[in-house]
Order: C-alpha cells, then sequence, then structure tokens
C-alpha cells in the first residue's frame, strides 16, 4: 500500500499543529519543505517512510533551570535548552547560543537547519542546538563563569563525545567554552572532546574561529566562479561584527576585494575607499578583547557613522549577512538590487526572511544560503573532533586546505542538485536536497 504523496500546505499545516506559535521554526522548514516535497514525491521510498515528518521533529528537548549567584550576591534563575534534533549520520553536534531572548522556537529552528548543514559538510555530524536564556553582555567574568558552571553541571548529563558535541554560537566563544569545558572535567573527571571551539592549550584546533567566516568566502568564490565572474575587486558590506563577520572580512580582504561597510546592534560605518588592514586589526582586537561598539571604532577612525542604520542601502556587488535571523528584509533586498549588487551571502543562520529571499532570486542575484555557505564552522569542529580522537593536531595550512576542499564540495553538491532545466542554478534548492538525501538514506537504513 503506497503513502499519498506530500502537499506543501497540508504539511505545513500539520506542522503548524503540532508546532503551534513558532514562527522562526516554521519558516525554516518552509523553505526546506518547498524544495525537498517536489523531490520526495519523485522517491515514493521517503514518502512511504514518511521521512519528512520524521526530520521536523527532534529526538528530544531537554529543558532545564540554571541557577547562579550574580556579584551582589543574589540568587539569578535562567532558562538552558538542549534540542538534539537528528543523530542519523553522527553525534547530535552545533552550537548554544546565549541571548535574552532565546526561545525554544529559535532553536528548534537552528538545530533544523544544523541537520541539513552537517550533512553538507561531508563529515559524520548530526545535529543539535542549545543555549540559554542569559545575556553575557554587562557581565563580569566571574559571573559569566558560575553561569557557564552552573549551566555545565546540568548539561554534562546529557552529552559526550560520541553522543552530543556542542560548541559556540551567539554570545557563547571562546570564554564561556573554556568555563564550560572545566566544569565537563571536573564533573566528569574524563578529557574528552566534548565540547568545540577550544582554545588552541586544551585541544582546541586552528582557524576553528576564523572558519565560518572563512568558508563563507569560500564558498561565494566558488559561486562567483561557477558563473564566470570574481571576487577580486569587488566592494562588499559584511552586516554584523561578531566572528562570523569579523573573518568573512578578513578573508574577502586577503582576496582581493574590499569591505566598505560593516554593522552592530547599535549601527554602521561607512569607508567607501575600503577597509585597511589597520582599521580590520583595530576592529577585531575592538570586539573580541574589549567587547566594543562599532560606534567606538568609527570614533576611533573619524569615519561615517550611522547610528540605527543596517549596511543594506550602501550601494556594493557582494553583500555578505552575517549578523543574525531575519536581518535582511524584503525592503532591503529592493534596495541591494536597486543599487546594482551581484551576490547575496548568508554567513548567519537565515539572515534573510522569506520574501527578501525570493525576491532576490527573482532579480536574479546570485543567493547563497546559509545551510551551505556558513558550514565551514562547524566544519572545523568535525575536524577538531578528528584532531582530539586522533591526539595530534593538525599545521594551518593543512586545516585551511581542508576547508577549502569541504567547501568546494559543499559548492559542487548544491550546484549538481540545484541545477534548473533554464540553465541557472537554484543554491537554496540544491542545498537543501544535498543536505537531505544523505540523512534521509540513513534514516530508512535504520528502519523505524
Ligand atoms: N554555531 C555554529 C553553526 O551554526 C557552529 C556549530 C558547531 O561548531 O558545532 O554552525
Amino acid at each position: 500500500m503506497f503513502t499519498k504523496k506530500l502537499e506543501l500546505d497540508d504539511f505545513m499545516n500539520g506542522l503548524a499543529r503540532r508546532n503551534p506559535n513558532e514562527p522562526e521554526f516554521h519558516q525554516a522548514v518552509r523553505e526546506v519543505a518547498e524544495s525537498v516535497i517536489p523531490y520526495i514525491n519523485h522517491h515514493q521510498k521517503y514518502i512511504d517512510a514518511r521521512i519528512l515528518e520524521r526530520m521536523t521533529e527532534p529526538d528530544r528537548i531537554i529543558i532545564f533551570r540554571v541557577c547562579w549567584e550574580d556579584d551582589d550576591g543574589h540568587i539569578r534563575v535562567n532558562r538552558g535548552y538542549r534540542v538534539q534534533f537528528n543523530n542519523a549520520i553522527g553525534p547530535y553536534k552545533g552550537g548554544l547560543r546565549f541571548t535574552s531572548n532565546l526561545s525554544l522556537d529559535t532553536l528548534k529552528f537552528l538545530g533544523f537547519e544544523q541537520t541539513f548543514k552537517n550533512s553538507l559538510t561531508t563529515l559524520p555530524l548530526g545535529s543539535a542546538k542549545g543555549g540559554a536564556d542569559f545575556n553575557p553582555k554587562g557581565k563580569s567574568d566571574r559571573e559569566v563563569m558560575r553561569f557557564c558552571q552552573s549551566f555545565m553541571t546540568e548539561l554534562h548529563k546529557h552529552i559526550g563525545a560520541h553522543t552530543d558535541v556542542p560548541a559556540g554560537d551567539i554570545g557563547v566563544g571562546a570564554r564561556e567554552i573554556s568555563y564550560m569545558f572545566g566544569q565537563y572535567k571536573r564533573l566528569q573527571n574524563e578529557f574528552r572532546s566534548v565540547l568545540t571551539g577550544k582554545e588552541l592549550a586544551y585541544g582546541g584546533s586552528l582557524i576553528r574561529k576564523e572558519a565560518t567566516g572563512y568558508g563563507t568566502v569560500f564558498f561565494t568564490r566558488e559561486m562567483l566562479k561557477a558563473h564566470q565572474k570574481e571576487l577580486e575587486g569587488k566592494r562588499c558590506i559584511v552586516s554584523g561584527s561578531g566572528n562570523v563577520a569579523l573573518y568573512t572580512a578578513q578573508k574577502v580582504m586577503q582576496l582581493g576585494a574590499t569591505v566598505i561597510a560593516m554593522s552592530d546592534s547599535g549601527g554602521s560605518f561607512l569607508i567607501p575607499s575600503g577597509m585597511t588592514q589597520e582599521h580590520l586589526n583595530h576592529l577585531i582586537d575592538l570586539k573580541e578583547k574589549q567587547r566594543g561598539r562599532i560606534s567606538e571604532f568609527a570614533e576611533h577612525f573619524d569615519c561615517d557613522y550611522y547610528p540605527d542604520k543596517k549596511v543594506w542601502d550602501f550601494p556594493c556587488d557582494i553583500a555578505f549577512a552575517c549578523a543574525t535571523q531575519n536581518e535582511l528584509e524584503l525592503n532591503d533586498a529592493k534596495e541591494l538590487v536597486k543599487n546594482g549588487c551581484i551576490a547575496l551571502a548568508e554567513g548567519a543562520n537565515m539572515p534573510t526572511t522569506m520574501e527578501a529571499s525570493h525576491y532576490l532570486r527573482e532579480a536574479g542575484i546570485l543567493f547563497a544560503p546559509a545551510k551551505a555557505a556558513n558550514a565551514g564552522g562547524v566544519a572545523v569542529s568535525g575536524l577538531e573532533m578528528s584532531q582530539n580522537s586522533m591526539r595530534l593536531s593538525w599545521p594551518l595550512e593543512e586545516l585551511e586546505k581542508r576547508l577549502e576542499d569541504i567547501m568546494f564540495k559543499i559548492h559542487q553538491q548544491s550546484k549538481r542538485y540545484g541545477q534548473q532545466s533554464d540553465n541557472t542554478i537554484d543554491y537554496i534548492r540544491g542545498a537543501n536536497i544535498a543536505g537531505f538525501t544523505k540523512v534521509a538514506d540513513a534514516m530508512l537504513s535504520y528502519g523505524f
């Protein structure tokens, strides 16, 4: 007996019934469903096994209380999460995000995206996402330490080198990873590859910090090459100034293009002639060591600063969206097209709204979707796990070469599955289907 073919609206209605009031999760699933349902409908085995329903339901969700003491001696209570989404092709893997307004909706969208992204890396990595509604900004070092220790006191029961390997994300950098790793080690009395994004001194990998940004630029270069265009000489804008944005800017400059604007939640700066090495070094130092603001950067160099403004209105050839989800809306997309932008690459997760993404693609802009373009970070996390298992560390050149190869393969797979009848490439469709097949086939082979 055959199960009947999938229909997008029916599928999305069912998902909305099972997951009410989760707009970001619905958005992420809809984007995947739009491209994989026609593919699934050509393969009865996926329909019969209800693979898409199964892939949109996390394996489990862990929610816990995190109790810690602030510097004034007051007890504070936050909520911690880990969404273990899918371990069909490897241990659960994905970042931890610490932001004040974190919701389960956001974590389900991120965990779902991670399934496809991790599959695209070609490495054996399952998917997960987690974090807490805790904002490290404005907290003292000791407060962050106590929070991380308390968070790990609960989380350590659910993770492990072959079970679930968290890493950083927004609000979680090397400092937070170190405090959490220290606590895991104390509790388990085991030195394991249970977190990635560690510091070099205790098992971290070279270029892990740079990997997401570098990978985004490598992918973009491949995408341009496939369309007989090149990155060199192009004017680029980069939204954000966190880890992903900073190293996107660095690689863009190393490969001979210019970065004319960057931003943070307070506003943007514009340097029409392009950032110099001195600008970039100062910004990296300001953001990583002093946790400073873009306004301070602009003041220091006396360059144009636009409070409360995003970067999208500045005319450019290539735009890199490296801040956060849904930061690029329909009006921004129109502005990019009007100003002659030829490509958009998503360094952040789902930075483009559904309407903006449709608009850009219809306008013929080359679109590098997050799952493919920003997979470099988790890919180097996978390489960190490999190095830890072998108890050795690879040199910088080798890691960069491996990252370049992985991004090349991700581009190839996305191109292969995204090839359209009119000879254009739909990278969203390509990345979704390429990511889907590997996980779906593994799930099929396990039975249910
Ligand atoms: N948070 C990053 C991502 O979204 C990295 C995850 C990891 O390295 O596990 O892919």
